[in-house]
């Protein structure tokens, strides 16, 4: 289905009211930092790097609400396209994901130099924030995925980090867009083996769903104790969800992209279907598109499809 054929799902998370969290105490709008004085990791968490997924706003809201501060080294928290934000509509939910182009496909130092765009100008303000940072958590939330998903990144160091954590159930090793490079992946995130960073990007849910908000919190939590940012003991006990019973691991092989823009799915894909070699997953411009081989697991089919972006990616399951 494309964005026209789509019945949108009622968005029945309510939206945060940030005009306190928006100011920041830095001269970077959104922008808070903490420094604890001790030594430690500098960590970051970042919202609203779209602008219709409001799962990390709470969480961010909620952390700020709290009062804890961090134990060890600094904690960074951002609240990332809130010109995007500013225009959100539960009605009509899927625009205010951007204003002038896709902010998590910016991370590449030619973009970055092009300030031909809102996300671009807003991405240089974040981005020293983030060349700090050496461990980062990303929040989201998805158009059509019902189940959270840990987007854990090809490099192993983070697979292992999203294993360690204990929730969510479904981990993706995915290797990013066509369209553009995303912040988790800029500079040092994005290099190979063990060089001290660590970053995740959490898809809660649905983007309505008010279950993406306990889901944000509970990975918050989880992070920053995993990063020595604060102590299990110091985390309001209400943050923590139960571990999920198993973990399973999936390696995204390849990208299905639409380049027409008029992708068509041959049924109402959810993501994490399981299929056998030769199912038929949709049209790409009246071009049968195929699972290539057994046990091809359907990652986030995307409902807003416009030419060039990645409509689904297919996996291998790897644990
Ligand atoms: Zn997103």
């Amino acid at each position: 289905m494309n964005s026209t054929e789509t019945t949108p799902r009622p968005f029945e998370l309510a939206c945060p009211d940030l005009s306190a969290e928006r100011r920041g105490n830095t001269d970077t709008a959104g922008v808070w930092h903490f420094d604890s004085g001790e030594p430690g990791r500098p960590v970051m968490l970042t919202a609203l790097v779209h602008g219709n997924e409001l799962c990390g706003a709470w969480a961010l809201k909620t952390f700020l609400g709290s009062g804890l501060q961090p134990r060890r080294g600094t904690l960074t928290l951002a609240f990332c396209n809130l010109a995007a934000f500013d225009r959100f509509d539960r009605q009509d939910y899927l625009p205010s994901r951007f204003v002038d182009e896709d902010f998590n496909r910016v991370w590449s130092p030619d973009k970055l130099s092009d300030p031909g765009s809102s996300e671009r100008r807003r991405a240089v303000e974040i981005r020293p924030w983030v060349e700090r940072a050496d461990w980062l958590m990303d929040f989201h939330s998805m158009s059509l995925s019902e189940v959270p998903l840990q987007m854990s990144g090809v490099q192993q160091r983070n697979i292992d980090l999203a294993l360690k954590l204990g929730t969510p159930a479904t981990i993706i090793a995915d290797a990013g867009h066509a369209a553009g490079v995303r912040m988790r992946d800029y500079g040092r995130h994005g290099e190979p083996g063990e060089n001290g960073t660590r970053s995740l990007l959490i898809e809660c849910g649905f983007h309505g769903a008010p279950e993406t908000r306990d889901v944000a919190i509970d990975q918050m939590a989880r992070f920053l104790v995993e990063a020595g940012s604060v102590d299990r003991a110091d985390v309001p006990p209400g943050w923590f969800a139960p571990d999920a019973p198993r973990q399973r691991a999936f390696k995204v092989t390849e990208a299905v992209a639409t380049p027409s823009g008029r992708f068509r799915y041959a049924q109402p894909w959810k993501g994490l279907e399981i299929l056998p070699a030769g199912t038929l997953i949709g049209w790409e411009d009246e071009q049968s598109v195929v699972a290539p081989y057994d046990d091809c697991v359907l990652i986030m089919p995307a409902a807003n499809l416009r030419p060039g972006v990645t409509v689904l990616r297919l996996a291998q399951i790897v644990a």
